[in-house]
Formats: structure tokens, C-alpha cells, sequence
């Protein structure tokens, strides 16, 4: 597979469960790739890449800082010179009532899954723009299309990446760029390991396929909107829930 050759992609959050596995699945289709996390943490991703031959560099970002967002798209620039694919992944959950949530619990959410989305598209838009080509991809929730009691902050956070992406859609596909959202049901990750077993089988029961989703199974749906296959798809919302929400 060597559907991405010599095209160049950052990842946020790319430390562990689903970002991981979407940077290892596009250095496995030939991108150059940027691992993104806070402190030291996507050094690892970044190593195993090189240590398979692929080509990786990792940055330390958090991702709700923009000078140091600026300075992640600056290392892609210098490191492989362009940057063709965004993936928007890091997140966070702070989950209580909304009677109980507090406003740091909600705008920690919201800035970190929502508005760190924008300032990462608006840091790559220069260079895509230039180039008129490019990929944009948000990984979003089924829980940002059904709710679900608890998650106030993060289902509107979620949500709130389709509407940026389908905005943002419309701005630049004159330029061939793409934004689309992949939007993962319940994903066997550290996320979902801190639900707890009787909250995980409760979900399991809403979940037609009757199992979790892998997180390459969510790397597969992001890989293929990265690549020349999607090219007429823009402002799509791809599932990947085992049909938890139809
Ligand atoms: P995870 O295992 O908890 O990993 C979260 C990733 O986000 C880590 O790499 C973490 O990096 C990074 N991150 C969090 N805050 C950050 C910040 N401020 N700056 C930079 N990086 C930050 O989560 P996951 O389950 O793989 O989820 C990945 C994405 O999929 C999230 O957007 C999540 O909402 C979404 N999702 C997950 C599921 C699921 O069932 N697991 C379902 C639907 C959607 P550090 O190493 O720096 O902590």
C-alpha cells in the first residue's frame, strides 16, 4: 500500500489509541508523518514508525496553546517541506450531569476538541492553499449525533466539528481541499477503558455489531480521506460506530 507516497501529515494526539494507530496506518501507506502530543509523550509513535522505515518526526504540542501549534506546522514544513494531511484527533472527556458541570469542565473540553480543531486547520490552510491540494479530517463522535446524558461539553464540542467542517468545506474546496469528519462509536482505547466495565457493557447493548470498534478500524475510515480515492468527498460525516447510530 503505498497510497499516500510522498505526502506529508501531522496527527494530534497521536501518543496512543486512535491517533496512534491513524499515524501508523498513514506511515504504513507511505506519508511522512508528525506525531503530536503534550511533553515527550508521541516520542514513541514517532520510533516505532522509523523503526518499521517509515519517515517521522515527533513535536510536543498541546494542542490548546496556537504559538505552539504554529511551531508543529512550522516542523512539518521544515522537517518533509509541505503538509497534505491534517487529523485533528486529540481530545478530551470531563463527563458530569450538567447541573454539576462546572465551566472549567466545559470549556477545557470545548477548547480542546473543538477550537484547537480550527487553530490547527487555520495554521495548515496557508501552505494547502499554496499547494491547492490538501486533506482535512476531524476525528468527531457518535455521541455529537445522538447525545448522550453525562456529556453535554464533549457532544457539543463533537458536534460542533461538523458544522466547522462542513463551513470550512465550502471556503476551500475551490482550492482542492477536503475537510470531512470520521465520527467513531465506542473505540477500545484508554478513553473508553476509564467507562468502566458496567458502563462499557451497557453500551454494548446499543451496538448492532456487538462488539467495540478497533482503533485501526477508525485509522482505516481516516486513511481512505486522506487519499486520492476520496477526492470528490467533502463536508461528509463517515461513521465507523458498528451501527450504534444509523
Ligand atoms: P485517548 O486514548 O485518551 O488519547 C487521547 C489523545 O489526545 C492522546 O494522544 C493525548 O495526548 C491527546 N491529547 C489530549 N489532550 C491534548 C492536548 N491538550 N494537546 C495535545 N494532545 C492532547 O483517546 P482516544 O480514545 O484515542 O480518542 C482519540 C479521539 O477520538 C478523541 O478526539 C476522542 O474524542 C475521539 N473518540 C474516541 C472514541 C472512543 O471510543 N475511544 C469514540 C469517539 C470519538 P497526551 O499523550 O498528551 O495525553
Amino acid at each position: 500500500m503505498d497510497s499516500l507516497h510522498d505526502r506529508v501529515a501531522i496527527v494530534t494526539g497521536a501518543s496512543r489509541g486512535i491517533g496512534r494507530a491513524v499515524a501508523r496506518r498513514l506511515a504504513a501507506a507511505g506519508a511522512a508523518v508528525v506525531t503530536a502530543a503534550r511533553e515527550q509523550h508521541a516520542e514513541a509513535a514517532a520510533a516505532e514508525i522509523r523503526g518499521a522505515g517509515g519517515r517521522a518526526v515527533a513535536v510536543s504540542v498541546d494542542v490548546t496553546d496556537p504559538a505552539r501549534i504554529d511551531a508543529m506546522v512550522r516542523t512539518a514544513l521544515d522537517e518533509f517541506g509541505r503538509v497534505d494531511v491534517l487529523v485533528n484527533n486529540a481530545g478530551i472527556a470531563r463527563d458530569r450531569l450538567a447541573l454539576r458541570m462546572t465551566l472549567a469542565d466545559w470549556e477545557a473540553v470545548v477548547t480542546t476538541n473543538l477550537t484547537a480543531a480550527f487553530t490547527c486547520a487555520r495554521a495548515v490552510l496557508r501552505p494547502m492553499l499554496k499547494q491547492r491540494s490538501g486533506r482535512i479530517i476531524s476525528v468527531g463522535s457518535v455521541v455529537g449525533q445522538m447525545g448522550n446524558a453525562g456529556q453535554t461539553n464533549y457532544a457539543a464540542s463533537k458536534a460542533g466539528l461538523v458544522g466547522f467542517s462542513k463551513a470550512l468545506a465550502r471556503e476551500v474546496a475551490s482550492r482542492g481541499i477536503t475537510v470531512n469528519v470520521v465520527a467513531p462509536g465506542m473505540i477500545e482505547t484508554d478513553m473508553t477503558a476509564a467507562l468502566g466495565e458496567s458502563a462499557q457493557s451497557a453500551m454494548l447493548t446499543q451496538i448492532p455489531l456487538g462488539r467495540l470498534g478497533l482503533a485501526d478500524e477508525v485509522a482505516a475510515a481516516v486513511c481512505f480521506l486522506a487519499s486520492d480515492e476520496s477526492a470528490y468527498i467533502t463536508g461528509h460525516v463517515l461513521a465507523v460506530n458498528g451501527g450504534m447510530y444509523m
